[in-house]
């Protein structure tokens, strides 16, 4: 069972430190494996993606279950997190007041009750899937970054870490969207590999397991990876990179038309749609990697 002490994750970096070198993260290499196109309006066009109300509400139930993890064990109650959820959005909505722009048209208190309500759904979906009273994580919205030897900078934020006493370490990430379980499924996976080949590096352990927990479907997924497939993984992204720097100079981007297209914002744009992207800006600072809140929670 994973309920070890809770510790300061000694290995992982402050957010704040200074500055902060280019890093590859679990949606940029995602976005380039899925589309390399798609990864160019995000990394290097930087193109706004109106948010939807799908996403933030998975900011949100993730910044709800952050706080619920920092009560004494046994004040983690469904109704304290239900307590949680308004005051969340209230502050992530003044932090970003652009999240607002998920409600328009009239009856917009209306709609922010029936969203704030569905919010209320998934947080008891969670509960329903474990008991937070006995569990002690490690640590939460955990920032890991490490170099790998080809000297590719991974950076991402893990939903969770739980430590056994044995030292066995479990990654569990929240899954809070709409898409279907089938689609999301294999970006999922590529993500917690990502997170799993950069706490081997940086601890000299692999995970001994992958928890992805769907939320809307009540339903767990375990995962455990080995090291010859975190080897392969590894390769998977310096190719990844290399690629990346390749098509930097010229721009040669290229879409990758496939099912998931049905969620790209970028339709308008993409020769793929018959659309004409904007000219190449040209490689700017490399991509810092960073991953908005939205991405962090999707
Ligand atoms: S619509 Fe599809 S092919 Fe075009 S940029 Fe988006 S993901 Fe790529």
């Amino acid at each position: 069972m994973f309920s070890g002490p809770g510790t300061e994750p000694g290995s992982t970096p402050d957010a704040a430190a200074a500055p902060r070198r280019p890093a590859l993260s679990p949606s940029r290499a995602g976005d380039f494996k899925q589309c390399p196109l798609l990864y160019r309006f995000r990394a290097v066009d930087r193109l706004p993606e109106t948010p939807t109300k799908a996403q933030v509400r998975g900011t949100v139930v993730h910044a709800v279950l952050e706080q619920l993890y920092a009560l004494p064990a046994d004040e983690r109650q469904p109704d304290r997190a239900h307590a949680m959820i308004a005051p969340t959005w209230e502050r992530l909505s003044a932090e970003e007041p652009g999240l607002t722009a998920i409600f328009d048209g009239e009856s917009v208190e209306e709609q922010l009750a029936a969203w704030l309500e569905s919010a209320g759904g998934l947080v008891d979906g969670y509960f329903e899937l474990e008991d937070p009273r006995r569990l002690q994580p490690e640590a939460c919205e955990l920032l890991v970054e490490t170099e790998l030897d080809s000297g590719v900078l991974l950076r991402g934020y893990i939903d969770r870490l739980d430590v056994a006493p044995t030292g066995e370490i479990r990654v569990v990430d929240y899954k809070t969207g709409v898409a279907p379980r089938e689609i999301g499924e294999a970006k999922a996976l590529f993500q917690m590999k990502f997170y799993a080949l950069a706490l081997w590096r940086l601890r000299g352990v692999v995970p001994r397991q992958l928890r992805l927990m769907y939320l809307a479907d009540r339903q767990s997924l375990a995962y455990t990876p080995d090291e010859a497939e975190l080897s392969r993984f590894e390769r998977t992204l310096d190719a990844i990179w290399t690629a990346i720097l390749r098509a930097a100079p010229t721009g040669d981007f290229r879409p990758n038309k496939t099912k998931l297209c049905d969620w790209c914002s970028h339709q308008a744009i993409c020769p793929a749609f018959g659309g004409t992207p904007p000219a190449y800006p040209g490689w700017p600072e490399p991509d810092s990697g960073d991953e908005t809140i939205l991405e962090r929670a999707d």
